[in-house]
């Protein structure tokens, strides 16, 4: 016999932990307790030493999806006699250091009971477990606790009550418990007011009839309409003024895509996982036709599947109310459009009275409950980046407030982002927290949600800042709030130069430590000498940054408006090799044209900008892709999308060149574009040339600085072929690659059954050689003198002798044996071989 206390950190509260122990002390025979505390939970165990072992073992490898256990701490306690069995204590008082969990997609067994005709949820719209459903929108202070949440004001009944006290049911202290008797309800409503009937079924008649509906979901409002209803999506478009830019589509499973989008196995991963973000998957040729007005112009759908209980209702009554879960697994052709319902750049709606507001000129009926939504957030959207990572696009639902662990810990910092696509990050410790998705700041109900997420996080996390950062821009809404704020709190303000912070925040969500050569690829962001910067090479080490070189800057005519009117971009371009007598002619539509062009042949003073971005805007405007943008980055998506079609050149020719100041200038491929180039080739031409410039850039820079990483950020990297094929052409030149994902793959609810530890420092794909191969989707394999075990589930049948390029824990493709001998030698010659591969599961 022997006894211990177990201390256990992360994610633990809130998620079934408590009577998973329980179960599981059960099953071993062990006595003692559980409760949990401010920091986690605290166990004490007492039984056979075999059986203490096997619980810490099985803690870690069976511990329920949404818990995340980032520290298990045992410590041996002297014998007791007075315990007789295993109790859950109540919680203890003290710090709320606790996580507290995302929200989750609903799970199986729930679903299982929302189609069973028998059950007593059957078609209940909020059913959920201690495996699934809200929390982080639905919670207004640690600890998490039904009182604290919207859930307070639903007085479970005594059915729910048992088996919200049970520690045997997969119930106990789910927080938002309920049922049809004595939880939330829903509600339909028009411009005449509440509709009669069952709120599922006439919403669905609605959508049916091409009418836009207001949705309520996890973290805010949904516009809904059928995507299939050409009509409807352009009644949508038109009603949300949002002309342009794609809409996101919501399918009943992965299958029910086929023929639109062509997701791969891990995009495939990502759509099913309990984050259930919105992918952006690769479009079919036949995409536009069946959804017209969708996605128009880009290369790519945005995707995602049934989140909550409501959403799935939809799908199940449109494929007739069957009787079970089997019919989850046939395609199903309701498709929806599923856009954020908010007005036109404000932040998404939460509140039942500011939906119904949208009646009847945005939306033609309102599905409401009586379940408040606490916290905003917005759906997450990702895409596959390279060698298998997950690239946020928004960081939302479903992730957020998870942290992103840091090397090391130090005094909490408020940092408040900058104007555009507004993020918020408060530390504690050695965790980031970074909030969901603000918006842009030229708003004022943004900026009140920015300074709303700021009060919410600090009480959430309980942490009061030491310092407050900012952007260096001084006239940003952000940095003024940041000012303020440290000057009412007595704190230090910090002025962060905008790239800088790109290329720090990779660093530190990569817990990389060394200097590093950053290659910022961006819109614009203010630099140190007052001019707006976007495409820098800079030798960043940790608080340090310094400019190394840039691209060669361009005239910005117009100032900011150059970013919505890419036709200034070409005809500063234009200027550059002297063909100012072109720009009037070829942008005959612009009125403004032949006085730009005077004032460029003048030489007028205007500002200057470095940014890469506003280079994309040049290159299409030059092949006639857009003149005028409706949105951010919507000439560089067109471009991305034509060349994503037509295909990368193999070997580009070199249009670019480097002087002795290493300033990079891409006149030269400009004007190639300009000299009455088809689009579709033009765009291709384009992305190969980059490539390969920046490549070679970096590559002479980090020659001169002895330098082997390239962080590289900015929003340019949003740009799915530029980040693929930066990857790619800085491997080629000996150079990894650090970017940012802020999406580990080690997330709650990925994949229960494989043990995914914390991800190496860097983007390191080492080949390695299979040695044995085990059932099921399991190989074993040397690498660098060691043996693991990896999942092959993501690769075709794996033989011995074959070499596998592997990333924590998966094997993700697969090497001829020549290239993986020749990447091997590589790697050690560059000494980046892992000192411990067993570290690399
Ligand atoms: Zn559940
Ligand atoms: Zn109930």
């Amino acid at each position: 016999m022997a006894r211990e206390q177990l201390t256990v950190r992360g994610i633990v509260q809130g998620v079934g932990f408590r009577p998973f122990a329980y179960r599981l002390a059960d099953e071993l025979a062990l006595s003692g307790w559980i409760r949990n505390d401010g920091d986690g939970v605290t166990l004490e165990l007492q039984g056979g030493r075999a059986q203490l072992d096997g619980f810490a073992s099985r803690l870690l490898a069976e511990k329920p999806p949404l818990a995340r256990i980032d520290q298990v701490l045992r410590q041996p306690r002297p014998e007791r006699e007075e315990d007789a069995g295993f109790a859950i204590l109540d919680s203890a008082a003290g710090g709320n250091r606790a996580a507290i969990g995302a929200d989750s997609c609903v799970c199986d067994a729930c679903l299982a009971e929302l189609f069973d005709p028998a059950d007593r949820r059957y078609r209940y719209p909020f059913i959920n477990c201690t495996d699934c459903g809200p929390r982080y929108t639905l919670v207004n202070r640690l600890p998490y606790d039904r009182a604290q949440t919207s859930m307070a004001v639903f007085p479970q009944c005594p059915a729910c009550l048992a088996e919200y006290r049970d520690p045997r049911h997969r119930r106990f202290h789910a927080e938002p418990n309920a049922c049809a008797h004595c939880g939330p309800r829903l509600s339909l409503r028009d411009a005449a007011g509440l509709v009669a009937g069952d709120a599922i079924a006439e919403t669905l008649k609605r959508l049916r009839r091409g009418e836009i509906v207001a949705i309520k979901g996890l973290g805010g409002y949904h516009l809904a309409c059928d995507a299939r209803d050409a009509g409807a999506v352009a009644r949508l478009r038109q009603r949300k003024a949002r002309e342009e830019k794609p809409l996101a589509v919501m399918a009943a499973n992965a299958v029910s895509l086929a023929g639109l989008a062509e997701p791969d196995e891990l995009s495939l991963r990502l759509l099913n996982s309990a984050q259930r973000p919105i992918a952006l998957l690769p479009k079919t040729a036949a995409c536009d036709k069946a959804l017209a007005g969708v996605a128009p112009d880009v290369a790519w759908l945005g995707a995602m599947l049934p989140y909550t209980p409501l959403h799935y209702l939809l799908f199940h009554e449109a494929a007739g109310r069957p009787a079970g879960a089997g019919w989850l697994k046939q395609p199903q052709p309701l498709l929806l459009v599923m856009t954020s319902a908010n007005l036109r750049g404000e932040p998404l709606i939460t509140a039942d009275e500011d939906a119904r507001a949208l009646l009847p000129v945005l939306a033609d009926a309102v599905l409401e409950h009586n379940r408040d939504i606490v916290t905003r957030c917005d759906d997450s959207v990702l895409r596959m980046g390279c060698h298998g990572h997950a690239q946020f696009l928004r960081r939302g639902r479903g992730y957020t407030p998870c942290a992103i662990g840091l090397s090391r810990g130090g005094p909490s910092v408020l940092a408040l982002g900058a104007q555009q696509k507004n993020t918020l990050c408060l530390t504690r410790g050695n965790e980031a927290f970074l909030s969901q998705h603000i918006g842009d700041l030229d708003r004022v109900a943004n900026c009140q949600a920015l300074e709303a997420a700021v009060a919410h996080l600090q009480t959430l996390l309980a942490t009061r800042p030491e310092c407050v950062a900012h952007d260096l821009h001084p006239d940003y809404f952000s940095s003024r709030l940041a000012r303020e704020l440290a000057e009412r709190w007595g704190l230090p303000a910090l002025a962060v130069q905008h790239h800088h912070a790109h290329i720090a925040a990779i660093l530190a969500e990569q817990q990389c430590d060394d200097a590093v050569l950053g290659l910022a690829l961006d819109g614009a962001g203010l630099g140190d000498d007052g001019a707006a910067w976007g495409g820098e090479l800079l030798l960043v080490d940790g608080a340090h940054s310094q400019r190394l070189a840039h691209l060669a800057p361009l005239p910005l005519p117009g100032g900011d408006r150059a970013a919505r009117e890419p036709w200034r971009m070409a005809a500063a371009a234009l200027h550059g090799w002297g063909a100012d007598e072109e720009i009037a002619h070829r942008f005959p539509r612009e009125a403004a044209a032949p006085q730009l062009a005077r004032w460029l042949a003048n030489g007028k003073p205007m500002a200057a900008t470095t940014s890469l971005g506003r280079q994309f805007d040049a290159a299409a405007a030059l092949l006639g892709v857009a003149a005028r943008t409706s949105f951010e980055a919507q000439a560089a998506m067109r471009l991305e999308g034509l060349a994503e079609r037509h295909g990368l050149p193999d070997k580009p020719p070199r249009l670019h060149r480097i002087d002795e100041e290493q300033t990079l200038d891409l006149s030269p491929l400009l004007r190639r574009l300009a000299d009455g180039m088809a689009p579709a080739e033009g765009a291709a031409l384009f992305h190969a040339c980059l490539i390969e410039a920046l490549a070679d850039w970096a590559a002479q820079a980090a020659r001169r600085h002895g330098l082997r990483r390239v962080a590289c950020g900015g929003g340019c990297l949003q740009n799915a072929i530029l980040a693929r094929g930066l990857h790619a052409a800085l491997g080629r030149r000996g150079l990894s690659m650090l970017q940012a994902r802020r999406a580990p793959w080690a997330r709650p609810g990925w994949r229960k059954d494989i043990f995914i530890p914390k991800e190496p420092a860097m983007c390191l794909a080492i080949p390695a050689r299979v040695t044995e191969v085990l059932e099921p989707d399991q190989a074993r394999v040397e690498l660098g003198g060691v043996h693991k075990i990896i999942s092959t589930a993501l690769v075709d049948a794996a033989r011995v002798g074959d070499y596998l390029i592997v990333h924590v824990g998966f094997a993700i493709g697969r090497l001829d044996p020549a290239e993986a001998e020749r990447t091997l030698a590589l790697l050690a010659e560059m000494g980046a071989m892992p000192d411990n591969p067993a570290a690399y599961r």
